[in-house]
């Protein structure tokens, strides 16, 4: 019995591990096919990350160089403060936290990290002290537990379970027949665009990054899943120096600085209140936004009661 075990337990073992580097690889080649290979600088350091202030001083970016994108943009985000990025489709948003990550590389300007500029900093040592919420969140073909885990391998069961309640997820696992075992995925559980981004939340919890980077999801949210991961959010981003790239201004109101991008241009700064008494874009876009959401509570509750 003994020696049927062992093989098989070489092979559970073997097994465990080739799907490991297989899911690794994977990972490897989403991460490669969207974005350029960007290498570490000769003599490139770790980045010493004390309180977590960024600063973007004059970046411009193109993706080709005929056609900016951000056009010297300057902000800085204190260390615990939440700065949200907003303005209308295209105007290099999700660029700034691509940025930020350093999947490309601006064209002049600097960003800084406690005083570092990110380019003389090792990648790894970076994105480690950065916790990304994207748009899409792409979950591995495994378990929820698993999903979870990834922010921290050596998380213990406890941890994972409070990172899925600060994230709001945990009643919604609890009530899969198989919960955190629950597989995932293509071949397993399908899940909501809002269950993901909660998954996603719960493993950034478990990560502890100093800085937080939120890509709000573009596609309309109906108000409960928007409230429940607004909660879960403001749960993960006390403390942590934040950006929040939004969409949806109502998610955003209490940001400590707003800035308003323009084709790659910041047009107005300022808190939620001095940018709705100055009259302008933003005041502007949050009233089309509130009398949009008007249309869609009375919506719901039509859809509700009929
Ligand atoms: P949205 O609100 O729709 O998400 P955004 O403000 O976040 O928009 P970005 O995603 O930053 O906008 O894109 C800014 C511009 O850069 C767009 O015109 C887009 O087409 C272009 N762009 C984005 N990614 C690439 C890329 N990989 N290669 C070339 N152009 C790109």
């Amino acid at each position: 019995m003994i020696q049927l075990y062992q093989p098989l337990n070489f092979m559970g073992t073997f097994y465990r591990e080739v799907r490991q580097a297989v899911i690794d690889i994977e990972r490897m080649f989403q991460i490669l096919s969207r974005h350029p290979e960007i290498d570490d600088r000769p003599g490139a350091t770790g980045l010493a990350i004390s309180k977590g202030r960024i600063v973007f001083d004059e970046v411009t970016f193109g993706y080709e160089r005929a056609r900016p994108i951000l056009d010297q943009v300057s902000f800085c985000v204190q260390p615990g403060k939440t700065l949200a990025i907003v303005g209308p489709s295209g105007a290099g948003k999700s660029t700034i936290s691509r940025l930020i990550f350093r999947f490309y590389e601006p064209q002049s300007g600097r960003i800084l990290i406690d005083g570092q500029d990110i380019l003389t900093v090792t990648q790894k040592s970076l994105r480690a002290a950065i916790g990304m919420v994207p748009q899409d969140t792409v979950l591995f073909n495994d378990t929820i537990g698993y999903n979870i885990r990834y922010g921290r391998w050596e998380a213990s069961e406890a941890e994972i379970r409070e990172a899925a309640r600060l994230a709001q997820i945990d009643r919604f696992i609890e009530s899969i027949p198989a919960g955190y075992d629950a597989q995932v995925g293509e071949r397993g559980l399908k899940l909501s665009g809002g269950e993901k981004q909660r998954v996603a939340i719960a493993r950034t919890i478990l990560k502890e990054p100093r800085i937080l980077v939120l890509d709000e999801a573009t596609s309309a949210l109906d108000s409960f899943t928007e409230h429940e991961i607004q909660g879960a959010l403001r749960g993960v981003s006390k403390g942590r120096t934040t950006l929040v790239i939004a969409h949806r201004l109502s998610t955003i109101v209490d940001a400590d600085e707003i800035i308003f991008l323009d084709k790659g241009r910041i047009v107005e700064r300022g808190s939620h209140q001095a940018l709705l008494a100055e009259g302008g874009a933003y005041a502007a876009m949050w009233n089309r936004q509130r009398e949009a959401s008007e249309a869609q509570a009375v919506l719901e509750v039509a859809q509700a009661e009929g």
